[in-house]
């Protein structure tokens, strides 16, 4: 179950897990795009941090996810910024002004979140982009519980696909976003997006369970 409180944590550990990996992201987004994709991250998350511990702050689920929509997408800029804050905001609708999310209800709004970031960046699997760690994470995280596994089991689960999505962008030949503009050359380099949005469900994994 993810309450007000482990939502809260889940977007401090990613901050804090972008923070410590930005100069990794944004070494990886130099090899194939702009070299910019771990600042803007981490500055996207700081920000978002910055409102969640505001007194003004929301205290409910839809409307904490929805408010670091709007952060990321007005502080990250580039192509992440729309993308993960489409992510949030999509994820803000599914959920909805409740106190806590079951696991059936969580993986509806990751759902909903990666069907928002497909339509937004008109990408689709295979591409290498951050897509290629999402859906793979969001469909073992579906598939996962449909066949009764636990939710902790099943986060981990989708975490680690994550992780071999965001791997599997390696040989991958971009072509979407900056990296598309390198051709061939993309090929062999590891998608900085895809790298992030590991990051983002490992932080799921470990503060969800
Ligand atoms: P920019 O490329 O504008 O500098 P970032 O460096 O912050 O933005 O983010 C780059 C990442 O955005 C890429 O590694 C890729 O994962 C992701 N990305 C780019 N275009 C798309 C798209 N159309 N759909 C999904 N993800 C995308
Ligand atoms: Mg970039
Ligand atoms: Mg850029």
């Amino acid at each position: 179950i993810v309450d007000v409180s482990t939502l809260k944590s889940w977007l401090i550990r990613f901050a804090g897990d972008v923070e410590e990996h930005a100069a990794e992201l944004t070494e990886l987004d130099s090899a194939i795009g702009d070299a910019d994709h771990g600042s803007n991250l981490a500055r996207g998350m700081k920000a978002v941090i910055t409102a969640l511990v505001d007194d003004e702050a929301p205290d409910s689920i839809g409307p904490i996810l929805k408010q670091s929509g709007m952060t990321l997408v007005s502080t990250v800029g580039g192509a992440s910024g729309p993308l993960y804050g489409t992510l949030f905001l999509r994820m803000a609708a599914s959920a909805g002004d409740c106190d806590a999310l079951g696991p059936q209800s969580l993986a509806q709004a990751f759902r909903a979140g990666l069907d928002g970031v497909a339509a937004r960046g008109k990408a689709t699997a295979g591409e290498k982009t951050l897509l290629d760690a999402l859906i793979p994470a969001v469909d073992t995280l579906e598939s996962a519980l449909a066949e009764g596994t636990p939710f902790d089991d099943a986060i981990r689960a989708a975490a680690d696909a994550a992780e071999a999505g965001r791997d599997a962008t390696i040989p991958m030949l971009a072509t979407k976003g900056r990296a598309s503009y390198l051709g061939e050359r993309s090929v062999g380099h590891q998608d900085p997006g895809a790298t992030s949005l590991a990051l983002l469900f490992r932080a799921a994994a470990n503060t969800m369970i």
